[in-house]
Order: C-alpha cells, then sequence, then structure tokens
C-alpha cells in the first residue's frame, strides 16, 4: 500500500490541510475508488474505511490485489475542523454556505471537443482516450479557494475508476443507496452485496454531487456520440447512505467492509472465489418518488414508525405536539412505500421535512436532492 498527500490550497498564511489517500494493487487494472465522510460529520463510512483497510492490507500480504483500489478514510479535511457552539458541522463549508457533495465542476464538453476527432469504431479504446483527456482536464481545472482545491483533489483520484463508492449516511435510516439510472444493472449487484433495502434512481439529479460527477460523463457522451462511437457507461458511481448517524459500530462497520471486499471480489478486483450473488432484499425506485414527510407547525417530534417501515398513504407516522395547546398534529404518508429514513431531532420547525418515504410513481420534478 502507497500513501499519498495532496496537500489543497492555503486558505491562510501558516495552515495548509492535506488530503489523504491509499493506494493499492497497480494502474492500469480495473479501478476502484472509495471514499469515506464526505460529509464530514457522517462517520459509519470513516469506521468502515478503518475495517476496510485492515483486510485490503491482509489481502495486499497475501498477494491477492488483482486490480487498483484507491481509499480516501477521511474525505474532508475542511469539515473535519469545522465545529461551532460545540456542534459538528460537516455538511457546508463555512465560510461559502456550500455543501461539500455539490457543484463538482463539469468537464464533460470540453473533454468531448478536445477527443472528438480520435474516437473510433473500438470502445475500449474509446474509454482510455476519454479518461485520459477527462483526468487532463480536471487536474488543469482553476481553483480559487480550498474548498475548490479539495473538490478537484476528490476528482483528480476518482474520475478515471471504473467503480466509485462515496460513503455516506442519513440521520436515521435503512442502508439505502443513490446511483444515476444508467448504472443500475451494475449497481444492482452491489445493492445485493450490501444489503441495500432500496436505491434511489435518478439521471442528472441537480446541482453535480460527486458521485453523478463521476458517471454522468459516460451516458452523455454515449448521447452526444450515438450512432457514431460506442461509448459505454465505464464508471459505476453510486453514493452508499450506511443507515443513521449514531450507527457507528464495529459489527456493523465490519460487515459492510466485508460486503465492498466480496463485491470487489465478485468484479475481479480482489482475486479468489467470490461468494454467491445475495438475493436481493430491497429494490430500486426512482429519487422523484422519495418524497418528504413535511410538519405543518411547531412542536415535539415523535415517531410512530421506524426507518424500515413499509407504510401506506395516509397513515400516521409522527405526531408533533405543542405543549401550550396542548394540540397532537399527525404527520402522515405522502404515498405508499418504504420509510427508509427519518430525522434524529426531536423538535420540529413549521415546515420541516422529518422523514422520507420512497414510492414506486416519480412525483417530483426540478432538482431532486435536498440541501
Ligand atoms: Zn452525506
Amino acid at each position: 500500500m502507497q500513501t499519498s498527500r495532496h496537500p489543497l490550497l492555503s486558505p491562510a498564511p501558516g495552515t495548509q490541510r492535506e488530503l489523504i489517500s491509499l493506494h493499492y494493487g497497480r494502474s492500469g487494472t480495473e479501478k476502484a475508488y472509495i471514499q469515506a465522510s464526505l460529509h464530514a460529520d457522517e462517520l459509519p463510512g470513516m469506521l468502515v474505511a478503518h475495517h476496510l483497510r485492515q483486510q485490503l492490507d491482509a489481502l495486499e500480504a497475501s498477494g491477492r490485489i488483482a486490480g487498483e483500489i484507491v481509499l480516501v478514510p477521511m474525505a474532508n479535511p475542511i469539515g473535519l475542523s469545522q465545529f461551532l457552539l460545540h456542534g459538528h458541522m460537516g455538511r457546508f463549508e463555512l465560510n461559502s454556505g456550500e455543501n461539500f457533495n455539490r457543484h463538482y465542476p463539469d468537464q464533460i464538453a470540453n473533454v468531448a471537443t478536445a477527443v472528438e476527432s480520435e474516437l473510433s469504431d473500438d470502445a475500449a479504446r474509446n474509454v482510455r482516450l476519454l479518461r485520459l483527456a477527462l483526468r487532463e482536464a480536471v487536474l488543469q481545472t482553476p481553483v480559487d479557494t480550498e474548498l475548490q482545491s479539495l473538490r478537484r483533489t476528490l476528482m483528480s483520484l476518482s474520475c478515471d475508476a471504473d467503480i466509485v463508492l462515496d460513503l455516506h449516511c442519513d440521520a436515521e435510516a435503512v442502508l439505502h443507496l443513490y446511483t444515476e439510472t444508467p448504472c443500475w444493472p451494475e449497481c444492482e449487484v452491489l445493492a445485493r452485496f450490501l444489503g441495500a433495502r432500496l436505491t434511489l434512481l435518478a439521471q442528472d439529479s441537480g446541482d453535480r454531487p460527486f458521485d453523478e460527477i463521476c458517471s454522468q460523463p459516460w451516458w452523455r457522451w454515449a448521447e452526444q456520440f450515438k450512432h457514431r462511437f460506442p461509448i459505454p457507461q465505464a464508471c459505476l458511481s453510486v453514493t452508499v447512505e450506511l443507515r443513521g448517524q449514531a450507527d457507528v459500530d464495529h459489527a456493523l462497520a465490519r460487515r459492510d467492509a466485508q460486503h465492498i471486499i466480496d463485491f470487489l471480489t465478485h468484479r475481479g478486483l480482489i482475486s479468489g472465489q467470490a461468494p454467491a450473488l445475495p438475493a436481493a432484499v430491497g429494490d430500486a425506485r426512482p429519487l422523484a418518488g422519495s418524497i418528504p414527510v413535511k410538519s405543518p407547525s411547531a412542536g415535539v417530534l415523535t415517531f410512530l414508525r421506524d426507518a424500515g417501515a413499509m407504510v401506506r398513504a395516509g397513515e400516521v407516522l409522527a405526531h408533533v405536539i405543542d405543549p401550550l395547546s396542548n394540540q397532537v398534529s399527525e404527520l402522515t404518508s405522502p404515498v405508499d412505500g418504504l420509510l427508509f429514513a427519518r430525522e434524529s431531532v426531536r423538535f420540529a420547525h413549521a415546515g420541516m421535512k422529518v422523514a422520507k418515504v420512497a414510492g414506486l410513481t416519480a412525483l417530483r420534478t426540478g432538482k431532486l436532492l435536498g440541501d
């Protein structure tokens, strides 16, 4: 294993953060990129990375790393150091207010223009050319701020990977995934190995989150060069939501790390016999069918159903109680579906989204991700 240190743009004299990546195997083979805790206060992934590293070290010692595996155990050194009044602020950069998982620079059109004259009917060669040009374009991306330099560094490590896993978590949730629709055939296998209850599918959900900036070039280039040059979906990129923020537990993390190893073995990046493909415990649903449950008023929030429950439209999922008027507001499910995530705080303000139910029908339009 080799350790690489990537200095970020210094925000002030005497201060410089760095991103650290761990590299297994050799380049020029199938590549997996795995990062943890891009939202720096979402820590289950960091513990999974710890267990993953132990497993990868042992596999390397026994000569079983057949592909290239890049592990970034802490993807957000900026967010890790942001505290406000004893609270960890890991989702948004305090200086700009920007979400660490949005606004990755789009190099798709630049790269298409640069490479078009060299493309041919050889799909594998097209992939190699596009990856080289994409990596070059990413490295040339101008940056003015530390946050932009973090985004560029993460992209430079991941943009040429066949498999990208971005390990996050929700507030309280069952294990679920986000991926772009063209990735679903490959992601379905990952979902089975991970035991995901749900995969939320969208194609360009808006605001360029990290997973989409890795998968999106391929289907966009495939559309652009349709009937001219073959461009496969050369990157499976997935946001893995490892349950809730408090689910930082050795037994869970050890099992999640093993499931990732099993998937990488199935894909041939680790040599040896992969376990049989497990049966699916969930399904794929449109991200546009994931409907928030909103509180119409403020008060003490208490849930009647747990994350993971299958619920019916109109079913009461939570109460919001105003102890002064003694009024109890019933929060009902907007659709039939899986109650896959809910808030961890227990005071709701008016208009607050306190839970999410994934139905089968796409009902929302516009930008599909929350803040
Ligand atoms: Zn997150």
